[in-house]
This record gives structure tokens, sequence and C-alpha cells, in this order.
């Protein structure tokens, strides 16, 4: 009987993985500058953690949790977001009494049942941000200018931010009702998606994919026109700070991102080299999110990078990441060889070097040529002759050269290039 991963779920494997890594740690380096920590929060929650913030009349809820009954009959969940969870524990353990502002990164996976295609996937990974506790659009211009910074240092190139405020409960009203207005001389026209979003959502409309609906939406009110005082104020604020740090942006009027909790600040990052699926990275504020769950009103802003549509368009471009490659490989002929081989091996590890041993024989032809497909870069030999000799032979995989050298000598000449390159 053979098995398959289930359908959009991909194993992620060398060589790809090293491309991930290097995300993770370029990410990692990054969020220690601004003060982000991590978090871990579980992968599971009480159905209601996502059902009350992303909203009941979003595609997410709608259709592509993975939710299930425990064994206890409890709704659980496999989160399709990290905010709603973050939130959950930023509450949960009343973290709001720490100094202001929290700051907080996790990364992991993610679950959505979406249909498969290229970018999109039934788990995927995303690394996420949270910024609790400021109103100001400081943080703002400091969540996106560390975003940015990510991007720029794991080398994407041509990345393209567009931004968006969508206001708050004050001016939502307002701009619903120029929405519905618009809308309702032509709803008939509208997927029926879209025609159950005029009732229950409308906003969601200006999310809709489909070709029709994105055509029969243009001239569509932009919510811009319609921010009460305060948000204009806050959104005029980021703009002229972004202005101001030359970070290069695109105003967007119909970003409205897919989930409820957003107000205020939207942001995306979108490139042109994924086709369809061009969002890498996306998020916004939620100042209404902890009091919902129960916190005290605190405002708060964060983002997620899709890991995947990430690791791709590096990939795509074919940076300099190079595969790392042992440093050494072993090989040896016969019993005794065999074990000063592994002898030699531990201490050049516990030197810090990746060292292959031979584990099974085979004759030094085979040997050597197993050396170069693994991409050792130095092959030491050891025989009979050289173990009563206490020398051994190396050979320079990668620049040619080879010599002999006394045991005790090894880890100098893996420090020293120089001898083990061709004079
Ligand atoms: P999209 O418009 O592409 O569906 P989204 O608005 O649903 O994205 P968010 O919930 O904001 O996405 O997630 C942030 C990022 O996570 C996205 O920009 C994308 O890079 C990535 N992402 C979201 N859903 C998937 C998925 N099913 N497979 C792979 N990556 C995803
Ligand atoms: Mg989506």
């Amino acid at each position: 009987m053979a098995y398959n991963a289930l359908k959009g779920i991909q194993d992620i494997l060398p060589p790809d993985i090293h491309v991930w890594q290097r995300i993770e740690s370029v990410a990692r380096e990054i969020f220690q500058r601004y003060g982000f920590q991590e978090i871990r929060v579980p992968i599971i929650e009480s159905t209601d953690v996502f059902i009350r913030s992303i909203g009941e009349t979003t595609d997410i809820v709608e259709k592509e949790m993975y939710t299930f009954q425990d064994k206890a009959g409890r709704s659980i969940t496999m989160r399709p977001e990290g905010t709603a969870p973050a939130v959950r524990c930023y509450v949960e353990h009343h973290l709001y009494n720490l100094p202001v502002p929290q700051k907080f990164f996790y990364s992991g996976p993610m679950f959505r049942y979406e249909r498969p295609q290229k970018g999109r996937f039934r788990q995927f990974y995303q690394i996420g941000v949270e910024a609790f506790g400021v109103s100001q659009p400081s943080i703002d211009v400091e969540v996106i200018a560390m975003l940015k910074n990510l991007l720029e240092g794991i080398g994407l190139k041509e990345v393209k931010f567009e931004l968006n405020s969508i206001g708050c409960e004050k001016c939502r009203p307002d701009y619903k009702n120029a929405l519905l207005k618009f809308f309702e001389s032509k709803l008939s026209d509208f997927c029926p998606d879209c025609q159950r979003r005029y009732n229950t959502n409308p906003l969601r409309i200006l999310d809709c994919k489909v070709e029709r609906c994105i055509e029969l939406r243009k001239g569509a009110p932009a919510v811009a026109e319609h921010l009460c005082g305060d948000c204009r104020e806050h959104f005029t604020g980021l703009v002229s700070r972004l202005d101001l740090m030359k970070i290069a942006y695109t105003l967007n009027p119909n970003l409205v991102r897919g989930l409820d909790y957003y107000t205020r600040t939207t942001f995306e990052v979108t490139t042109e080299h994924l086709g369809a699926q061009k969002a890498v990275a996306a998020g916004g504020r939620y100042d209404r999110l902890v009091e919902e769950f129960g916190g005290p009103s605190t405002p708060a802003i964060g983002f997620a990078i899709g890991m995947e549509r990430i690791a791709t368009l590096l990939q795509a471009q074919n940076s300099e990441l190079r595969t790392p490659q042992p440093k050494v490989f072993i090989a040896t002929l016969g019993k005794e060889a065999e074990i000063e081989g592994f002898k030699i091996a531990e201490d050049l590890r516990a030197r810090g070097f990746w060292v292959e041993p031979n584990y099974a024989g085979a004759s030094l032809k085979s040997q050597l040529r197993k050396a170069d497909r693994i991409g050792a870069e130095i092959a030491f030999i050891i025989g009979e002759n050289e173990l009563k000799a206490g020398k051994i032979q190396w050979k320079n995989l990668k620049k040619g050269g080879q010599g002999e050298v006394e045991i005790k000598d090894i880890p100098a000449i893996l420090t020293d290039d120089i001898q083990t390159s061709n004079p």
C-alpha cells in the first residue's frame, strides 16, 4: 500500500528547506533588532477563537476551516491564521499589564481548506508579527519598515507595498451604505457569493477574485472618502511618515483584506512574478480585537508573510543560496581503518566540521565517487599502510590537489585552505 501526502499538502525537503531556513534566520535577526520576541501558540484552538475574530461571513470561516470535534465533543479548529491565537494568548496571560508595546512574532503551519493551486496550499507556513498597545501611526511605519527590511534582507526583489485604510467602527456604517447604494442596481450581475455578501458583509465584495465582479465594482466608492476625522488623521500621519522615510508604497482603495477584524491600516505586499497568487505578505491594524477577546481596549497591528510564495520567488530569482555540503568525506579500507576513520570523524565534528564517514565497505573508487556526489570538499583516505605510519592521504575534491598528513595535523589542514589547494 503506497501513501501520498494529502491533497494541497506538501513535504518540504532538502535542498528547498535551506531556502526556508534562510528566510527564517533572516526574519529572526531582523525581528530581534526591532524588539519582537517569539511566541509559540498552539496549532489548534476552540473554533470560537476564529469565528469571533475572523468573522462569520468571511471566506475563511464560511468555507476554509479545518474544524473537527474532539473526543469530548468540543469544536476544535486548526488555525487558519496566527493573529487570533496571538490575541487569545495576549489576553489569557494578561500581557497588557506589561510595558507597552508588546511585540511578538510566530512562525508555523496554517490550515485552510482552499482549492489547491500554484501558491495555494491547504497547509502553508507563515511568519507573522503582532505589536500591541500603540495607536499612533509611528508603529504602523515601524512594522512596515521592518517587513521591507526583512524582504530585502532575504534578497527578494521587485515587490510592491499596497496600502489602504479601511476606517473604524465609526466610519464603517457610512461607507457600507455608500457601497450598498453603488452595488444595488447591478447586484444581479454579481457572482452568487457577492450577492450573498451584499446582505451579510458588503465590504467583502471588494475582495472578490471573480473577473466579472472585479469589472462590476470598478468606480465603487473608495473608503478613503468616508473616513472619520480620527481615521483620516491616522492615515495621513502614516503616509507622511512613510514619505519622510522614503518607503515606497501604492495606495489601493480596494484593499479590504479577507478578515473582519481589521481596522484602519491595511497593507499587502505583492509581486508580478507569481501569477495569480500575487500576495506574499499582508497585514494591518486590528484595534478592536483585544477588547473583543475580553481584554482592555488595546490597539494592535501585525502582518504575516507566506513562506511558500517567498521561497518560490527566491528560488526563481536563483539568488546565491548555496545548499550546504560536507566539508570532509572519510574513505576507509578495512575494519581497522574504518574505526580510525570514525574516531577522526568524531574529533572533527567536535571542532565543528561536517564530516561524512564511510559506513559500509565498498571500493576506494566508489567511496570517492560518493564523496564527489555528496559534494564533499575534502576526502581523507585511510588504508592499512597509512594506519601503520600514523598518516592519511587527503584529496581536495573541489580545488584539486592531494597529499599526506599526520593524523594529529588533520584539524590544521582543514582550517588552512592554502595547504589543501593546488600549489
Ligand atoms: P490570498 O489573497 O492570496 O488568498 P489572504 O488574504 O487569504 O491571501 P492572509 O490571510 O492575509 O492571506 O495571509 C497572509 C499571506 O499568507 C498571504 O499573503 C499569502 O502569502 C499567504 N497565504 C495565504 N493563504 C495561503 C495558502 N492557502 N497557501 C499558501 N500561502 C497562503
Ligand atoms: Mg485567501
